[in-house]
């Protein structure tokens, strides 16, 4: 009866494919820091208040772990509705877009809609390491401890579990990976998609919103790590090349974004013309 479902949601702001910054003085854009949400229901889709819970949240940043705990919050009236659909179980990302990414939690078939998170954090967005990958990674900039090589930002990437004590009931919820693998399964899919993230930067550039380029570049630059992957189940002679072309495809994503930044439409075209040639040299 007090078995709690547990959903668990989070709003970031930064997005969700990786962006890895080659360059410690080019940190990642966006925050360092996000918020980490926690929606808690009982079986009936009750809301489960701060004083009826405790939350915590086992971080791993690839070898840096944090353990947070949660605090509870008043919950916001009119926010979005997460209905998980009955049956489910595990962790999925349910929602991303260009300031937040939203995680949600079945821990019982009998799941209902939940309006508002009751628990929140704030969790780091941006980690350290330097390109050896010798030593964790770090919420400072710095030095390595292991090979004093000078350590990047990069945009964090971590795995969640989740305990949420009620009562005498603990309820584990695990299974979360941020960013989700929301991707594109074939590299036609990720052109495709390339594609009309480009149409879409064509029509802000046209109506001069040159400040909207960046979340969309976000997702290009995601779909373009998303066909280095792929790039693996090509045939051997062409692997070198796909890849080539999909980091070229995140250069120019950088490139962009900075013209966007500087308000220099002119460049802005140069670059979305650029990722249009890249994009029609993938394979079919
Ligand atoms: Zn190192």
């Amino acid at each position: 009866m007090t078995r709690a479902l547990v959903l668990l949601s989070s709003a970031l702001l930064a997005l969700a494919p990786i962006t890895i910054v080659r360059a410690a003085d080019d940190p990642p854009k966006g925050p360092t820091e996000g918020v980490l949400r926690i929606y808690v229901t009982d079986t009936k889709g009750e809301p489960v208040a701060g004083g009826k819970a405790s939350v915590t949240a086992y971080l791993d940043y690839g070898g840096l772990k944090k353990t947070v705990t949660l605090d509870p919050v008043e919950p916001k009236k009119g926010g979005d509705v997460k209905d998980p659909g009955a049956g489910k179980h595990g962790g999925q990302v349910v929602k991303t877009d260009d300031d937040s990414v939203e995680l949600l939690v079945v821990k019982d078939a009998a799941s209902r809609p939940v309006a508002a998170p009751a628990f929140e954090a704030r969790i780091p967005l941006v980690v350290y390491q330097d390109s050896m990958k010798d030593a964790p990674p770090s919420e400072t900039p710095g030095s390595c401890p292991k090979c004093g090589m000078a350590m990047e930002a990069h945009s964090a990437t971590f795995s969640a579990v989740v305990t949420v004590k009620s009562g005498e009931h603990t309820v584990t919820a695990k299974g979360f990976h941020y960013p989700a693998d929301q991707g594109p399964k074939s590299i036609a899919d990720a052109a495709k998609m390339i594609t009309g993230n480009l149409d879409r930067i064509d029509a802000l550039i046209t109506s001069g919103k040159l400040a909207g380029i960046r979340k969309v570049a976000k997702k290009v630059t995601g779909a373009s790590k998303t066909i280095v992957n792929l790039a693996a189940a090509r045939p051997a002679g062409e692997q070198a090349t796909v890849k080539k072309a999909a980091e070229d495809i995140a250069d120019t994503c950088a490139a962009l974004t900075k013209s966007a930044k500087a308000n220099n439409a002119d460049d802005c075209k140069k670059a979305v013309a650029r990722l249009r040639a890249l994009v029609a040299s993938l394979p079919k």
